[in-house]
């Protein structure tokens, strides 16, 4: 039996294949041309601490509980608030709530998410779709001028692309159910540095930077990023008074006070009032709500990797792509990351994984969009048996030359025509483990870096509606993802809990628009495959392929791996890649974290 075959079994019988800690730290150093920003402003020693480990490549070692998210002051009022005994649920509230003043173009009050939650009492995962929803009057010519597709930016800047926000419901419904801590006390942290100020951070000065002219659209957003006409610099102490008030809106009434009252209100306006005016309604306001979705799980060698179903696309394409490799990754007679060096094998490696995620895309381009509009045969294209007919034909070591969406088991038989998405650098995740076992995960976002630039309350509304096709219709088939009044977006964020008899074992996710399947896929596949270490995962060159180009990211050994790929029949590209893993995994011997050297967060425990 191969090595692999042999591990394969090995997990099979005698469960985990969890590295032990000594190992995990073995295999955390991490190439040296990763450099971590450290101008994100750290002021308690455990967390400062935290952020060199981060910086030399090693992960977060704690006890009891752990979070990680994309920023030390978010992570400080998420730890201060587990600390005190309070759950992930109370944790996730404290740190989005600061996330919206301190990484505004990533998510917000005005962005929406997606959360997977394991209930250690219940033993089980429940997903939450705190997704943006489309205006009732909006229809699937939305994004159309004369029957033809709008520009993508002239689309996103205005109030036609902002969908009715979910983040503070899902906030709400998830502190409903899983919370320990008075709901108003999570805000504290937020309301204070609002009023305060917060040191305006290396990442956030450069991308207002680089957005200047979108952001000096609206007067209210260019007064808050562009005072006095120039873009605000790192390190400069920024209040937001407007910021603070809304919270203390929230903190006394709850999402009530968001969703019909003066926040609704303003909303509303500003949206019917923008550049580009939507037609969001004080009714679709009132009406919003957090639903409840079946969590979507796959097999994964002896794990049960389970995150969020439609309208994500997430979980379905992670899974599909983590299955489509299984068989031939079992078979590997080295580890991966010896594979991965070794340029004949190497290239057999990407070959697979390159045309598998081109299967998983066209199927995603097909199939994927809100289950409440139109039917998501999640299950088919889950099917071990469907996939392993998929794998088979990708087995030829070269670029398959035709890759069309397979056709998986349907509950309902209905046909629908393609379409293709897009990778941004907005979006946060943030991973949670507490002291009581419970585990969260959360993807949330404005959509593109500053949403629609529409900026309200201190917050600033989301694009989320452009995630919709623009197109209604190819070859005169209706696209599954078109606008529909009220409708939601389909997704790729990809929030997972990955379980081993039952437990979790790792609780991962990332920014990145489409490309976040990717990293996520890649991100299991090195740390529970293969026992990688969790912060050298989370810094490892990423390739994605989303059935466009094959992608692979800068680095020493970019341009040789696209030439070699494009040798095998892809058309390859290098480029940035812009990822933002978060995770924390639960080992027999306590927990571990990560954060993504590509942005600025870190993960801490105790
Ligand atoms: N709007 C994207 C989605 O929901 C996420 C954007 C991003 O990650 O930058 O899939």
């Amino acid at each position: 039996m191969k090595l692999r075959s042999f591990l394969f079994a090995a997990t099979l019988l005698c469960g985990p294949l969890v590295a032990p800690l000594q190992a995990q730290q073995a295999a955390d150093a991490i190439p040296p041309e990763m450099t971590t920003d450290l101008s994100a402003p750290v002021t308690d020693p455990g967390l400062r601490a935290s952020q060199l480990l981060k910086s030399a490549g090693r992960p977060a070692k704690a006890g009891q509980w752990m979070i990680s998210a994309a920023h030390p002051m978010a992570v400080q009022a998420g730890a201060d608030v587990l600390r005190e005994g309070g759950s992930a649920a109370d944790a996730m509230v404290a740190a989005q709530a600061m996330l919206g003043l301190v990484e505004p173009q990533s998510s917000g009050l005005g962005g929406g998410g997606f959360l997977v939650f394991y209930d250690a009492e219940l033993g089980e995962v429940f997903t939450l779709d705190g997704r943006e929803t489309a205006p009732l009057d909006a229809t699937p010519t939305l994004f159309q001028v004369d029957g033809a597709p709008m520009g993508f930016f002239d689309a996103v800047v205005g109030g036609l692309s902002v969908g009715v926000p979910g983040t503070p419901a899902l906030m709400e419904a998830t502190h409903e159910r899983w919370g320990r801590k008075p709901w108003a006390r999570l805000f504290t942290p937020a309301i204070r540095a609002a009023q305060d100020g917060f040191p305006v951070s290396a990442r956030l000065a450069a991308m207002v930077g680089v957005d200047r002219d979108r952001l000096a659209v609206h007067p209210v957003t260019a007064a808050y990023f562009l005072p006095l006409g120039e873009p605000v610099q790192a390190g400069d102490l920024l209040q937001n008074p407007a910021y603070a008030t809304s919270l203390e809106a929230l903190a006394e009434s709850g999402s009530a006070a968001f969703y019909d009252g003066q926040v609704a209100t303003a909303i509303v306006s500003a949206v019917q009032g923008a550049a580009q005016p939507g037609m969001l309604s004080e009714w679709d306001m009132r009406n919003y709500t957090v639903k409840e979705r079946d969590p979507a799980c796959s097999v994964f060698l002896s794990f049960e990797v389970c995150g969020m179903g439609p309208p994500s696309s997430g979980a379905v394409a992670v899974g599909q792509i983590l299955g489509l490799t299984e068989a031939f990754y079992a078979e590997l007679d080295q580890p991966l990351a010896e594979v991965l060096r070794t340029p004949g094998k190497r290239d057999d490696f990407l070959t697979l994984w390159g045309n598998v995620g081109r299967m998983a895309f066209a199927d995603r381009g097909r199939y994927l969009a809100d289950s409440d509009y139109v039917p998501v045969p999640v299950r088919g294209l889950l099917d071990p048996a469907y996939l392993a007919q998929r794998a088979a034909l990708a087995s030829d070591m070269s670029a398959m030359a035709e890759v069309v969406p397979g056709q998986p088991q349907f509950d309902h038989a209905l046909n629908w025509a393609d379409h293709e998405g897009r990778a941004l650098p907005s979006t946060t995740h943030i991973s949670i483990v507490d002291s009581y076992g419970n585990a969260l995960s959360l993807t949330s976002s404005v959509e593109n870096a500053f949403g629609s630039r529409v900026m309200v309350g201190g917050f600033l509304l989301n694009n989320q509606l452009t995630d919709f096709s623009f197109r209604s219709h190819r070859d005169g088939v209706p696209i599954a993802n078109r606008v529909e009044p009220g409708k939601r977006p389909r997704s790729s964020m990809s929030p997972t809990i990955v379980l081993q008899d039952g437990k979790p074992v790792l609780v991962v996710g990332s920014p990145g628009g489409s490309r976040i399947i990717g990293y996520v896929a890649e991100y299991i596949l090195r740390v529970l495959g293969e026992g990688q270490g969790v912060q050298q995962a989370a810094a490892a060159p990423h390739a994605v392929n989303r059935f466009g180009t094959y992608d692979f990211e800068v680095g020493p050994q970019g341009d040789t791996i696209a030439q070699a790929l494009a040798e095998r029949g892809f058309e390859t590209r290098v480029t940035g890649m812009n990822s933002g893993l978060h995770a924390v995994m639960v080992t027999p011997e306590g927990l571990l974290g990560a954060a993504d050297p590509r942005r600025e967060g870190i993960a801490y425990g105790e």
